[in-house]
């Protein structure tokens, strides 16, 4: 089988497209044969070796994957099944989707939610399943859309325009923080009514500032993520899913204490079954595929190192699919 294959011989930290051994594929119970995947933010740090993102060597990165079922000792699970997966560990110490098949725990695996394709839950990836579960913790907290505007930060990248999509769609008046004036009339077509620039929340604030957001989204963390906090409203709700400008967190607790802010962290890599088939749920009945498509790129598994490298994710906005096969 075809596969990306990453090594650390000798601190020698390598990626390459390999021809491999099927034998070789981790133990599991479900093997797949692989038809999409995607590139996500980790995926570009685990080809590019810019963060100890892999744990084990040698490893298939990719995140996300989405197939056909070849082999199944698990009985919910029959040959023919459409399965993808997110997270797990899989690209970072268990094979993941940069190759032909993968072998998988059975008890990871999703069935293609109503009226989407294997390629549509790739486009989502990651990213926009990590989107949803905001949405699903604003919700939660009681953020519904007559509280006021809800920024995002990071706009034009992943789990940004996905979260602007969502937002806009649910409703709420949603405000998109980006570095990129050239991509404005992007985030306007996916929803947002304003747009900030990211400079206005990247260097030390107030520990309160005017009240604005009812709720945020921010995948950029550090003062970014302290000046929204700062700036929230009072009972309002920030989630924090993202280090896209740093892993600090240099904040005051004041806006917990004297505003009722509340802070909620979003992990998509070990997040309980429940909560993932909830969110996919959602994703299929609160995206609009039109806007998915409008944001996705596609490219071939022979490009991803090349993708990484030279950092085009970053030139362009939205969501890349890797097509692994046909
Ligand atoms: P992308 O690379 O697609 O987008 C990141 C965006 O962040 C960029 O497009 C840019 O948006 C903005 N950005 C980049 N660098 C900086 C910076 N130095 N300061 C401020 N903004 C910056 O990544 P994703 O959307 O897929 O992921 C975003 C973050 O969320 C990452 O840190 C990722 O690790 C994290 N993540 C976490 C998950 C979890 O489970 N908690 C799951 C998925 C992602 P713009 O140019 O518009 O400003």
């Amino acid at each position: 089988m075809r596969a990306i294959l990453i090594t650390n011989n000798e601190d020698q930290y390598q990626a390459s497209l390999e021809n491999v051994g099927q034998e070789q594929l981790p133990d599991g119970d479900v093997t797949v044969n692989v038809q999409w995947s995607g590139y996500n933010f980790k995926d570009g740090l685990a080809l590019t070796g810019k963060a100890p993102v892999v744990r084990r060597f040698p490893m298939v990165p990719g995140i996300d994957l989405a197939g056909v079922v070849e082999v199944s000792e698990d009985s919910r699970y029959q040959p023919g099944d459409h399965v993808f997966l997110n997270g797990w560990g899989v690209g970072e110490k268990h094979w993941g989707g940069y190759a032909e098949k993968c072998r998988v725990k059975a008890d990871w695996l999703l069935t293609l939610p109503a009226g989407m394709t294997l390629k549509q839950t790739m486009a989502i990836g990651t990213a926009g399943y990590t989107a949803m579960l905001c949405v699903l913790a604003l919700e939660k907290n009681n953020v519904t859309p007559d509280k006021g505007e809800i920024l995002v930060t990071g706009a034009t990248g992943g789990v940004g325009s996905i979260a602007i999509a969502l937002l806009s769609k649910l409703g709420y008046d949603v405000v998109a923080v980006t570095g990129q004036a050239e991509n404005h009339d992007y985030l306007k077509t996916l929803g947002a009514s304003e747009i900030l620039h990211r400079d206005e929340f990247a260097s030390q604030g107030k520990p309160l500032a005017k009240e604005r957001w009812a709720g945020a989204v921010d995948v950029v963390g550090s003062h970014t993520l302290a000046n929204i906090c700062a700036s929230t409203r009072y009972g309002g709700t920030v989630t924090a899913c993202g280090l896209a400008g740093g892993m600090e967190l240099p904040a005051t607790v004041a806006p917990f204490i004297l505003r009722g802010v509340t802070l909620v962290g979003i992990d998509s890599v070990m997040c309980p079954m429940s909560q993932r088939q909830a969110a996919w749920h959602r994703l299929a009945t609160d995206l609009d595929l039109e806007k998915l498509e409008m944001m996705t790129h596609q490219i071939q598994l022979d490009h991803v190192i090349d993708f990484a490298k030279n950092g085009l994710s970053n030139q362009q906005p939205g969501k890349t699919v890797v097509q692994v096969q046909g």
